[in-house]
């Protein structure tokens, strides 16, 4: 009786965890897909707790505190900013627990490994042990522990291919001759090596597509310990971990415009050298003042907000949408255009404007809002970069040549607000910045903003 209402639990919690994914396929539906995923692991949690199997609850007890009082600070304390090396670091963790389960499965069924587990094991703690130094590698680029920029060396792919092939050699050898110990542990320790070498020449501003790549082999582990344990959930859920994972990840290179095998193998991101000092700026940057910025708000009808990872910085979104309601309060339509891969992970945008309770139907997409920029007044980028570089479309030898970018240069004005003439993550100019229709004002973007909407409300009352 218990296994059947263990089962329905299962399958109910695998069911929840489908419309959740669906949920999260629209901003305006996406906290109640959270929830419903959040109820489904409740269950898939309570369900595995009722297994028979368990002999002693004090260390999953244990298990239980420590791991929520960890992720609770995790949750609590690392800021938006640091979302990406966060899950990068859950991704660690999952797959070490997969990896750890496989190898306990295996001493535990010793000498009767049949090949089918023997597969499944072989999966597990491969794929468990690179995506813990992989995913722990992608959490220290991200954290900048460590450079950033691909660490390349001669024949770095050929070498990390050759020792893959190597591993699955092992694991298949295994599957007809599960008894070497000393081999499967030598799998274990290859497949961590293996994690590291494979993010070494990924640069820091590919990282979140790789931590999607590495979620998917996270769900794969867990599909495979699934089945070592016969546990149905495992399956689906670790199934559905690794579609999404690596759908995602494909989705965020097309944005990119980049191939799979680039990111992966192009070590994207080395950076061009700064002109030595002395070299005299090519073309002079027109500079404003925040209440310069507020006059042209003023005589504008229609604004296009166009954040970037530096809004995300400077936790500006508070602050941009109460400089949007003062401008609209003027009669001026207001709009926001949301790159794919502006800011450091996939709807890092959406997830902060909404914060901010901009309404849904006004985050417009690229695609949609691209045709509009001709005929908006003024573009407000603020701590965008890349995603707005006309050198996407106009230089062939750019490194982000063909990536779709947001027009914002059509616009009858450009207003860029950022601290610096700094490059943004790919590391190379932007001529948008020199154009004669941008002003850029520089600072803080939060502070920037709020010093705009100071000047517009000062305008109003004289
Ligand atoms: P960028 O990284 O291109 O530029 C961000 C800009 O923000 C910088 O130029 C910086 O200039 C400015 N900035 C930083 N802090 C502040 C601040 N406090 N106030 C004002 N400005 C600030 O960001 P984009 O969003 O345009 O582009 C995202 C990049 O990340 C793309 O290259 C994309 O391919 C990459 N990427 C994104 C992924 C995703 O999922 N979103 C995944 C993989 C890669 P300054 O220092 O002068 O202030």
């Amino acid at each position: 009786m218990a296994g059947y209402a263990v089962e329905a639990m299962y399958l109910i919690a695998s069911f929840l965890f489908i419309l959740g994914l669906k949920g999260l396929s629209h901003p305006e539906k996406a906290r109640r897909g959270i929830l419903y995923a959040e109820i489904g692991m409740l269950l898939a949690v309570i369900g595995t707790l009722l297994n028979k199997e368990i002999v002693s609850f004090e260390w999953i007890v244990t298990g239980l505190f420590v791991g929520s009082a960890i992720g609770a600070a995790m949750a609590i304390f690392m800021p938006m900013t640091a979302m990406p090396q966060r899950i990068a670091l859950s991704h660690a963790f999952g797959a070490l627990a997969a990896a750890l389960v496989g190898i306990a499965e295996y001493y535990q069924h010793l000498p009767n490994v049949s090949p089918g587990m023997m597969g499944a094991l072989s999966a597990e703690v491969l794929l468990g042990g690179l995506t813990f130094t992989g995913s722990l590698m992608a959490f220290i680029k991200l954290q900048e522990l460590m450079t950033g920029v691909p660490i390349t060396y001669k024949g770095q792919n050929v070498s990390n291919i050759s020792l893959f092939v190597l591993a699955v050699g092992i694991g298949t050898y295994m599957v007809f001759n599960p008894s070497h110990e000393a081999l499967f542990i030598g799998l274990f320790v290859l497949s961590l090596v293996l994690g590291f070498l494979f993010i070494l020449p990924i640069g820091g501003a590919d990282m979140p597509t790789v931590i999607s790549l590495l979620n998917s082999y996270a769900g794969l582990a867990g599909a495979a310990t699934g089945f070592v344990l016969s546990n149905n959930v495992l399956i689906i859920a670790g199934a559905l971990d690794g579609a999404s994972g690596f759908l995602l990840s494909v989705i965020m290179c097309k944005a990119m415009n980049r191939s799979f095998t680039n990111v992966v193998f192009g070590a994207f991101g080395q950076i061009s050298p700064p002109p030595a000092e002395g070299t005299p700026q090519k073309v002079a940057v027109r500079s404003g003042s925040p209440e310069d910025a507020a006059q042209v708000f003023k005589a504008s009808k229609s604004v296009v907000v166009v954040p970037g990872y530096g809004m995300a910085v400077a936790q500006a979104q508070h602050a941009v949408q109460e400089l949007a309601s003062l401008v609209e309060k003027n009669g001026t339509t207001v709009k926001y255009a949301v790159h794919p891969v502006a800011g450091r992970m996939p709807g890092h945008m959406n997830v902060l404007l909404v914060e901010a309770n901009v309404p849904y139907d006004k985050l417009i997409d690229m695609d949609d809002i691209n045709p509009e920029f001709e005929t908006t007044d003024v573009s407000l980028v603020i701590g965008a970069n890349d995603v707005v570089n006309p050198a996407a479309k106009t230089d062939p030898s750019s490194p982000i040549y063909g990536m779709p970018i947001l027009d914002v240069e059509k616009s009858k004005t450009v207003i860029v607000l950022k601290r610096s003439m700094n490059p943004g993550f790919a590391g190379i100019e932007n001529e948008l910045f020199t154009r004669p229709n941008t002003l850029m004002v520089f600072g803080d973007a939060k502070a920037t903003l709020q010093k705009i909407s100071d000047a517009l409300k000062t305008s109003v009352h004289e």
